[in-house]
């Protein structure tokens, strides 16, 4: 068996590694799913195991369906990898470190992206394929051996989360088993989502029950389905519909992420439509300043990066009608990880 014909062992929850490897006692299972959540990279070197299951887990399970090819690090700590999956093709993921020294892993859930934003480099490659919640976790301990402990998770990478949701739930219920010792909790994990409506009814009603940011751009509803045509399909009334009942249910404070684009979304009108939309709502405001990301256009000019200036009566306009707003700085930038530069031309097949 080659290894494109194993199970990726990462993708599987501790009751579905037991159900594949019965009638094995539930001990031995106990051990195999704490070596793997240590981030173990062979099945050889799970010594408390006999050596004939050694071998029948190397004969039928992969560790890691997919290997890091390119490894960039930068000043402020950021480390962007570029991983080959098992078809050849690659994504992008990344850990920034914040001035508090927390890690935060950034993961992509599919390879390009449907949404087609005309801001961000993923969205200007198109969309390929989902990926697995094998592919999706394995990021984590690829990340994990290069950063060591790593503090929060955000699905901020390539792809639009909620559009892979039945993937995505099942990488989340991996990474937050709770086999009492390696487990991640829910509340250090962020969905980012464009505005996905049906995905948001589906989160409130099932869950997991993580942190949920919506990359609203601007709130001016003409404006916003330019720079995300397909957020035409998720108009902001119904969007706010939705969340109004996600924060029923699930009674989270939910965040805004707002790209800044230079002269384009940070005029009087985006922060009037803003507090507007922000109404009734228990929101934080995440101001990130847009990252050049060369060729990108809108409408037949270059994209340029909001003056400081700029971001500053932004916030403020926000801030003088009570909202909170957080300044994100550009982490991430000089590996070409910062929001909306993943994609690199290796990502394409
Ligand atoms: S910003 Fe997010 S949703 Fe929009 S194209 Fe990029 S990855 Fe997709």
């Amino acid at each position: 068996m080659n290894n494109n014909n194993k199970i990726p062992i990462l993708g599987l929850l501790p009751h579905e590694l037991k159900t594949m490897l019965s009638p094995l006692p539930s001990f031995r299972v106990d051990q195999i799913y704490h070596w793997i959540r240590r981030g173990i990279s062979s099945f050889n070197a799970m010594n408390n195991l006999p050596e004939n299951l050694r071998d029948d887990l190397e004969k039928r399970f992969t560790l890691r369906s997919s290997e890091i090819t390119r490894c960039f690090e930068s000043k402020d700590a950021s480390l962007k990898l570029q991983i080959k999956l098992s078809d050849g093709l690659f994504i992008e993921s990344l850990v920034l470190q914040d001035q508090f020294e927390r890690k935060t892993a950034c993961l992509s859930t599919q390879l390009g992206c449907p949404m087609a934003c005309v801001f961000c480099k993923t969205g200007s490659m198109g969309f390929f394929r989902n990926l697995s919640a094998a592919e999706i976790v394995e990021q984590f301990f690829h990340l994990k051996e290069n950063r060591a402990e790593i503090s929060n998770i955000v699905f901020m990478g390539m792809g639009e989360p909620l559009l892979n949701l039945g993937e995505l739930r099942q990488a989340i219920a991996v990474l937050t088993a709770d086999d009492g010792k390696e487990s991640f909790s829910k509340r250090r994990i962020t969905i980012s989502t464009c505005g996905i409506i049906k995905g948001i009814y589906d989160l409130a009603e099932n869950g997991p029950a993580v942190r949920l940011a919506i990359s609203i751009t601007t709130a001016d509803e003409a404006l916003r389905q330019k720079l995300m045509p397909a957020a035409a399909e998720n108009p902001l009334a119904e969007l706010k519909k939705a969340l109004h009942y996600y924060q029923g249910k699930q009674g989270k404070r939910i965040t805004l992420e707002a790209v800044l684009l230079g002269g384009l979304n940070t005029r009087p009108e985006d922060i009037r439509s803003l507090i507007d939309f922000s109404k009734g709502l228990d929101v934080l405001i995440n101001l990130i300043p847009w990252n050049a990301v060369e060729g990108l256009q809108f409408q037949g000019h270059t994209l340029y990066e909001p003056k400081s200036l700029e971001i500053r009566d932004f916030a403020a306009g926000l801030e003088n009608a009570g909202l909170k707003t957080v300044r994100r700085s550009s982490r991430g930038r000089a590996v070409g990880g910062a929001c909306g530069q993943l994609g690199g031309e290796s990502s394409l097949p």
